[in-house]
């Protein structure tokens, strides 16, 4: 079958592999439908990623139909649809139990998925621990639709559970990034008095406007003023940096008032500084991370409910043999791309 695989440092290439099979009868195989490029594919590409494993077959983002199970699987059958978990987890050990599955302790719990073992941008992939890497995606939602349940969307909701929004608040998102945009579309379900988005690309900002009328939108370098004058007590009441630049970690804590949830979920190629005493007397709480990947089937509920939509945020499709060009064009963030899905 068809593969994309991390050959080596900077390079990955189409690659024809066996078909998977199943290892363990909590396994399922899938045939994979459609899968998506994630900017976590780049950082294995680039090497920042020191768990990838050269060789493995990337992709962590797709949806398909359940082709074959092991004995133990008893939530998916042959002929499901469903999405695949960015997160491989036991469901049974302590992290498990707690909703910390991306801290699951089993050997390949976490992201193994198109990083530790071989993932789903390929024809078919193999699922460990199906019955909890796997949700059944309804008639009435479609493979796009479900398309980012697994991760960044996961990632989104993830973000906004943890940043304790109530109603009226003020929201600052910082980077409008496909992750960004999925924790604006999933803190709108919390009824925030203002959401502000911080984005410097001006292609992404006019996403933001055309889409969402409702949002506000900054420039990095008129962030704080405007945060200050569009907020009650002098700051944002929550923030999620999804951006990840040399500038962003700073500029999210100075935006938030006293008191505030500052989530970073955003990856950093670099150490970050927390000025202990300039903040002294803030009073901040932050949440650092990745996804617990554990609110699938709430999302795709809210998916079939018309809540949640984000496939306006699929700009370009290509099919799997054309992989060299998808990631191109991803990369260098060409032709306005937000999302790239890849037909398998
Ligand atoms: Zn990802
Ligand atoms: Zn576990």
């Amino acid at each position: 079958m068809l593969t994309y695989t991390y050959i080596s440092k900077g390079k990955f290439e189409l690659a024809e592999k066996p078909k998977p099979v199943l290892l363990h009868e909590r396994d399922a195989i899938v045939k994979v439908t459609l899968a998506s490029i994630c900017t976590s594919d780049l950082h294995i590409k680039h090497g920042s990623v020191p768990r990838a494993v050269e060789g493995v077959t990337v992709g962590h983002e797709m949806v398909g139909i359940v082709q074959e199970v092991g004995n133990g699987v008893k939530n998916v059958k042959p002929g499901d649809r469903v999405t695949v978990n960015v997160e491989t987890f036991c469901g049974e050990c302590f992290f498990c139990k707690n909703g910390y599955v991306n801290n699951c302790t089993d050997k390949d719990g976490g992201w193994a998925l198109g990083c530790r073992i071989d993932g789903g941008q390929a024809e078919y992939v193999r699922v460990p621990f199906a019955d909890t890497g796997l949700n059944r995606i309804p008639d009435t939602v479609s493979d796009r639709q479900a398309l980012f349940v697994g991760d960044i969307l996961a990632t989104g909701f993830w973000s906004v559970r943890i940043s304790e929004i109530n109603e009226g608040d003020t929201v600052l998102i910082i980077g409008a990034g496909p992750t960004g945009l999925c924790a604006l579309i999933c803190a709108m379900l919390k009824k925030p008095g203002k959401i502000i988005v911080c984005e410097k690309d001006e292609g992404r900002i006019r996403f933001v406007n055309e889409h969402y009328p409702d949002v506000l939108t900054v420039t990095p370098d008129k962030c704080r003023d405007f945060v200050l004058k569009n907020s009650r007590f002098g700051g944002a009441d929550a923030v999620i940096e999804a951006a990840g630049s040399d500038t962003t970690f700073s500029l999210a804590w100075q935006c938030a008032r006293p008191n505030a949830v500052v989530t970073i979920v955003a990856l950093y190629d670099r150490p970050q500084i927390l000025p202990l005493p300039e903040m002294y007397g803030k009073n901040l709480t932050f949440k650092t991370g990745g996804v617990d990947g554990c609110d699938c089937g709430e999302i795709i509920s809210l998916i079939k409910e018309g809540k949640i939509n984000t496939e306006l945020l699929i700009t370009h499709t290509y099919p799997l043999a054309k992989a060299d060009e998808a990631y191109g064009l991803f990369e260098n963030k060409r032709d306005g791309v937000i999302k790239v899905a890849l037909e398998c």
